[in-house]
C-alpha cells in the first residue's frame, strides 16, 4: 500500500508491513520501532542544562526494550523488586538506578539496598524511618504535590506533599541519618499543559530556599516524567516543553544543579504498534457497528478506561463509519473505543493500532486466558 495512514510514520509503517509479511508470528503481538525509541532519547533532556535521563521502567518493562535503552545511555526509574530484576538481568550499573516510589514495599527496599541502589523518594515519616533501617546514609528525595492540570492521567492525589511539610521532611530525614540531597514531583502524565513544570519549578524553587534556611543545601532537582506523545490528537512538542523549564530553571536555580528527568510514556510510546485480528463484527440496538478484535483493556489496551483514544488502521477501503470497538474477553467493560472513525472492516483482517508501546502491555493480564502479547523490536 502507497499511502501512509494517519498516525503512524511513514518508515515505521514500511517495517511493519515487512514484519507481518515475513514472519509467522501469531497476532496479536506488539512491535516496536527502535529508530523511534533512539530518536526520542535524543530527543529527551537535550534542551534542559545538567540534564540526566531516567526511563520509567513501568511504561514498559520488556526486558530487550530495557536493554536497547541502557545501551543508549539512559538510566532506569523503578519501583519494584521486579524492575529491579530486570535491570539486574542485563547489567545495568546501580548508580544508574533510581526509585521515585515513595511508599516502597519491604522487600524492595532490601533488595534495592542489596544491588547497590542509592537515590530513594518519601513523602512521610514513616518512609524515612524505614529507609534509614534499610539504607542508612542513603541519598533521599522529597516529593513535592503539584498541579496537574491539562494532564491526562493526574496523579498527584495519591502521592506528594506541600512545602512546609516537606521541608519538615528533609529536616527529619536529616536527624534519622539519611542524605537528603533533592526535590521531586510529577505533573502528571500524558501532561500537555507546559505551564504546570513552570509551577511546579517554582514551587521547588520555595521549598529549596526553605530547606537552606534549615541548614540543608539540596543539589538535585527531580522534574519527574509526564511528556506527551501522539494518540489521535497532536500534543505540545518536548522541545517546547523543555525550553520552559529551562528557562524556569535558569531563572530559579544555580548552574550546577543536577536536573532528574523521568519520562516513561515520551520514550517508548509512539516507537509501539499493535498488531491484532478483528475477530468479529455486528450491529446491536438496531444501527451501532460493533467490531470486536483480539487485543482488549485487559491485555494491552488498559489505558482507553482512563481516556487514552488510539487510531485504528485496517486495510478496507470503504467509507468510515462509527465502532464501538471491543476486546476479545467476555466482560463487558471490554469495550476500547465507543466512537472509532473507520472503514468496514472483514472478520479475520489484521487492524494496527499505533502509538501502543507505554502502558500497554505493562498493564496486560491473562484474564480469561487471552494471552499478553509479545513484544519484538524491529
Ligand atoms: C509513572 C512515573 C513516571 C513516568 O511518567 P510518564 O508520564 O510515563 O512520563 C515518572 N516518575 C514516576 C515517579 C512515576 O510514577
Amino acid at each position: 500500500m502507497e499511502i501512509v495512514p494517519e498516525g503512524i510514520k511513514k518508515s515505521t509503517w514500511n517495517k511493519v508491513l515487512d514484519y507481518i509479511a515475513m514472519s509467522d508470528e501469531p497476532p496479536p503481538y506488539l512491535l516496536m520501532d527502535k529508530e523511534v525509541i533512539r530518536e526520542k532519547v535524543g530527543q529527551i533532556g537535550r534542551t534542559i542544562r545538567n540534564a540526566k535521563v531516567f526511563y520509567a521502567v513501568k511504561a514498559n518493562p520488556d526486558i530487550e526494550v530495557c536493554r536497547f535503552l541502557a545501551e543508549q545511555g539512559l538510566g532506569f526509574e523503578i519501583a519494584s523488586e521486579g524492575e529491579l530484576r530486570i535491570l539486574a538481568e542485563i547489567g545495568v550499573a546501580p548508580e544508574r538506578i533510581i526509585t521515585s516510589n515513595p511508599m516502597k514495599t519491604f522487600r524492595f527496599m532490601e533488595e534495592a539496598v542489596a544491588y547497590g541502589v542509592n537515590y530513594f523518594a518519601y513523602d512521610t515519616r514513616p518512609e524515612v524511618d524505614k529507609m534509614a533501617r534499610y539504607a542508612p546514609g542513603a541519598n533521599v528525595y522529597v516529593r513535592l504535590v503539584v498541579p496537574n492540570e491539562g494532564s491526562e492521567w493526574p496523579l498527584s492525589k495519591k502521592f506528594g506533599v506541600e512545602i512546609e511539610e516537606a521541608a519538615e521532611l528533609l529536616i527529619y530525614a536529616r536527624d534519622k541519618g539519611l542524605n537528603p540531597v533533592g526535590i521531586t514531583f510529577h505533573v502528571g502524565s500524558q501532561c500537555n499543559n507546559p505551564y504546570n513544570w513552570q509551577s511546579a519549578v517554582d514551587k521547588a524553587r520555595e521549598l529549596w530556599e526553605t530547606a537552606a534556611e534549615a541548614g540543608i543545601q539540596l543539589r538535585m532537582l527531580d522534574i519527574g516524567g509526564g511528556y506527551p506523545i501522539r494518540y489521535t490528537k497532536n500534543v505540545v512538542e518536548i522541545e517546547t516543553i523543555e525550553k520552559k523549564i529551562d528557562k524556569a530553571l535558569r531563572q530559579r536555580f544555580a548552574e550546577d544543579v543536577e536536573i532528574f528527568i523521568e519520562p516513561g510514556r515520551a520514550v517508548v510510546g509512539d516507537s509501539g504498534v499493535f498488531v491484532g485480528t478483528v475477530i468479529g463484527k455486528t450491529k446491536r440496538s438496531g444501527d451501532e457497528n460493533w467490531l470486536y478484535i483480539d487485543v482488549g483493556v485487559f491485555n494491552g489496551l488498559m489505558e482507553s478506561v482512563g481516556g487514552i483514544k488510539y487510531n485504528y488502521i485496517v486495510g478496507a477501503r470503504g467509507e468510515a463509519r462509527s465502532w464501538t470497538v471491543c476486546g476479545p474477553s467476555c466482560d463487558s467493560m471490554d469495550v476500547i473505543d465507543k466512537e472509532a472513525e473507520l472503514p468496514e472492516p472483514e472478520v479475520g483482517n489484521r487492524i494496527l493500532i499505533p502509538s501502543a508501546g507505554a502502558y500497554t502491555i505493562s498493564y496486560a493480564s491473562e484474564f480469561n486466558g487471552f494471552s499478553i502479547p509479545k513484544v519484538i523490536l524491529i
